[in-house]
């Protein structure tokens, strides 16, 4: 059975561990120990990201949460406010993104077990990374997951709570290389790296493009002193689009933009690494995910409730991956705010409709 006073020790206890993105070790060693305990054969990919496995009958599914946090995520002193609600003392985030999602697997693993019931094969994957670009789950060891279904505990809110639309990402990144002078004596026998990225940036798609459509260029850097034509300038960009084609076309364009560019500056050289950090997804009736998901949920009282969303997690990668992954809410709020806080009773729930899914067509 799904226990409260456990499900929230777990929760205090991974909290307790510090694990900002990069500085998973301690995390990962502790969630492969707790995983152990529980009896399931659990160890680390390449990547670090702990992976594991209880046997069952019938198709298997996979659980997934990450391990890291964003900072401030140093030191957390978590409070309760009231009786159902832990909070920050202010200072941090809490971390229950995403402590929560693997206090969440955990607690259903462990019921899943004391139970005794018949349940299928659990395959769960703990990532590192994710805060930082998905990194974790984009080099993960599939060979060792066979399940085509996934459930991402990663959402806010309740477990009803879906995200049910995620945008295809691309992120570029322009290198301009042009040549060094100096700006006073013999500005003529340099290319300003600076000036070139600048027309680079002016045409890229930037802000909100359409309803379901945004571009940013986040950083810029170059040029060493003010009194030399700078050779070099750097330029990060990302673009993302709900809808396949639109993605592609600003990519296109993108690509299009930065030959008219280069054409204009012989004498320099423009490199650009223009990729698709993670596909996006529309869940509908008859994906595999849905099917599962839907009716747990409903039989547990809980009307599904698909939103759109617009940055990727895991689940990106997995559909990417060809398994059918669904983000579901496990309770928390003000993610990646010192407001960060976690609803107690909907981290049950998404336990409940986790364990449940487990079973899920299995007499
Ligand atoms: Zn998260």
């Amino acid at each position: 059975m799904i226990t409260r006073e456990r499900i929230v020790q777990s929760f205090l206890d991974l909290v307790a561990i510090d694990s900002p993105s990069g500085d998973e070790d301690t995390i990962a060693a502790e969630l492969e120990r707790r995983l152990r305990a529980l009896g399931l054969q659990a160890a680390q990919d390449p990547a670090g990201n702990v992976l594991a496995r209880l046997e069952g009958t019938g198709e298997p599914l996979l659980l997934s949460a990450h391990m890291d946090t964003v900072e401030p995520g140093r030191g957390i002193k978590p409070r309760w406010d009231g009786p159902d609600i832990i909070r920050s003392d202010g200072t941090t985030i809490l971390g229950a993104d995403n402590k929560a999602g693997c206090a969440v697997i955990l607690e259903a693993l462990q019921s899943l077990i004391e139970d005794g019931r018949p349940h299928r094969p659990v395959e769960v994957a703990i990532s590192r990374g994710e805060e930082i670009g998905l990194v974790g789950a984009a080099n993960m060891d599939y060979s060792r997951i066979s399940a085509r279904v996934a459930i991402v505990i990663d959402s806010g809110g309740p477990p009803s709570s879906i995200q049910g639309q995620a945008p295809f990402h691309y992120t570029c990144d322009i290198e301009v290389h042009g040549r060094a002078a100096h700006a006073g004596l013999e500005p003529e026998k340099g290319i300003p790296a600076i000036s070139i990225a600048a027309e680079v940036v002016a045409g890229l798609p930037q802000g909100r493009l359409d309803s379901e459509t945004t571009g940013n260029v986040g950083i810029i850097r170059g040029g060493l002193v003010r009194n030399a034509v700078p050779d070099y300038c750097l330029v990060q960009a990302e673009f993302r689009s709900m809808v396949e084609e639109k993605a592609e076309t600003l990519a296109r364009g993108v690509r299009r933009h930065l030959e008219a560019v280069q054409a204009r500056h012989p004498g320099a050289r423009i490199e650009a690494e223009l990729r698709l950090a993670y596909p996006g997804y529309r869940l509908e009736p008859g994906d595999p995910a849905v099917d599962l998901l839907y009716p747990v949920l409903r039989s547990l009282g809980f009307e599904p409730n698909p939103h759109p969303v617009g940055g990727g997690t895991d689940g990106n990668i997995f559909r990417g991956r060809g398994i059918a992954a669904i983000v579901i809410g496990r309770g928390g709020y003000n993610q990646h705010t010192k407001d960060e806080y976690l609803v107690i009773p909907e981290m049950l729930d998404c336990a409940r409709v986790v364990e449940a899914a487990c079973r899920a067509g299995i007499p």
